[in-house]
């Protein structure tokens, strides 16, 4: 079998664990210690090319550089935004399927070190939201655990240079990350692993469409790993015409699933709602809205999103005063509530429109959506 074959058929260094690289020593006849210098070196450091295993001779490195590769992507393209720092990279994966990734720094003055990936957990996704471009981009795969931590890895190599690291991983990228849990599991078991990455449970999210079963054995397996539920409307006609999913799990599910979920883990749940002029986004559906979570309390929090274009949407963004109007009218009623305006606008990176660059490339006017949007963040309080 020659080297390009192996590639093919072996899965990436970067999906063995410590065990299977202590197998994987023995088995190459490698001191034990070599196995937990590659380990460190793939999910502390985040290496991303053998060259960087320096503690590892050269040939030992020419060696096992032909027998696999080192992690499972290929960047395709690199996109950096010149207006707010935030980075999108498009994924090919070994099949040559494609995911993309967006790092978002922080806005925050208070935070100027915090940096956020948000991973996609699916090529496409299935559950066809009608104001996403994933969901009607159609479902290629499920990814596994490691190429969902590879992509927190390729830019904690990058931000390595500079002295930063990742602080935050969302997954809110491609795909719904309950419809693919055993991977889920994986990375988030990965990416907080304290002998590897080490990220704690805290400073990452799993935003989910509403899969009901599986917010329930979140609960269980969750830990303190924080949950977003993307509610996007407070009744079941409007919610079923933007969800599909909401006629297998409506909404009184939903809100079950929820507060089982705050009662047995004591934790607070976000509800995502992108707002969509003239569809979602009136007075009457802010106090509906406060109206159905009030009962959560302070254990729920609404984070506002203003719908993001892309050239098949077929729905209009809210603009500020829209926006502003709602979220009063949430917070008259009783509720948290942040307006969150996505970065990145200007290179198709905000975090949850995520599609095809190549279409991006296409669009006849691919920087009018950053012409009169300025990224920001802000909070109603
Ligand atoms: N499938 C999961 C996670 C990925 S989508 C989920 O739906 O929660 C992450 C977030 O981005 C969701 O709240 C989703 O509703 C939102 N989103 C999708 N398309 C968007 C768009 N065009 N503009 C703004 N937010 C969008
Ligand atoms: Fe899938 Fe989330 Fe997009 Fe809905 S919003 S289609 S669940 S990625």
């Amino acid at each position: 079998m020659n080297g390009t074959h192996q590639h093919v058929s072996q899965p990436p260094f970067s999906a063995l664990g410590l065990e299977s690289l202590q197998e994987w020593a023995r088995a190459h006849e490698l001191p034990a210690y070599r196995a937990l210098q590659f380990f460190h070196a793939l999910t502390k450091l985040g290496i991303g090319e053998f060259g960087e295993l320096t503690e590892f001779p050269l040939d030992l490195r020419r060696r096992i550089g032909a027998e696999r590769p080192l992690r499972s992507l290929q960047v395709r393209m690199h996109l950096h935004s010149p207006t707010d720092g935030s980075q999108k990279v498009l994924f090919a994966l070994a099949d040559g399927m494609t995911v993309e990734t967006v790092l978002i720094p922080s806005t925050r003055s208070a935070d100027p070190r915090r940096y956020t990936v948000c991973v996609s957990s699916q090529v496409g996704c299935p559950a066809g939201c009608t104001f996403c471009a994933t969901g009607l981009s159609g479902f290629g795969r499920n990814l596994t655990g490691y190429e969902i931590a590879d992509q927190v890895m390729y830019f904690a190599q990058a931000l390595r240079p500079e002295g930063r690291r990742v602080t935050n991983v969302v997954f809110m990228g491609m795909g719904e990350p309950f419809l693919n849990v055993p991977s889920v599991r994986d990375a988030v078991q990965r990416l907080t692993d304290p002998a590897g990455f080490g990220l704690g449970q805290r400073h990452l999210t799993v935003s989910t469409v509403g899969i009901v079963p599986q917010i329930r054995k979140f609960a269980q397996w969750g830990g303190q790993v924080n949950l977003a539920i993307s509610l996007h409307a407070p009744n079941d006609d409007l919610r079923s015409s933007l969800v599909p999913y909401n006629q297998r799990f409506p909404i009184k599910d939903l809100m079950d699933a929820a507060r089982n979920y705050i009662a047995s883990t004591r934790r607070r749940v976000s509800f995502e709602y992108v707002l969509l002029k003239g569809t979602n986004d009136s007075l009457d559906l802010a106090r509906e809205l406060a109206r159905l979570l009030l009962p959560f309390g302070g254990s729920a929090h609404v984070n506002l999103i203003p719908w993001n274009p892309f050239r098949e949407g077929r729905f209009v963004r809210s603009e500020g005063p829209d926006a502003d109007a709602f979220a009063r009218a949430l917070h008259e009623g009783g509720l948290n509530a942040t307006i969150r305006y996505s970065k990145g606008l200007d290179i198709s990176a905000a975090c949850g429109q995520l599609r095809d660059t190549v279409e991006l490339k296409k669009a006849s006017n691919p920087s009018s959506d950053a012409a009169d949007l300025t990224p920001l963040q802000r909070t109603i309080a």
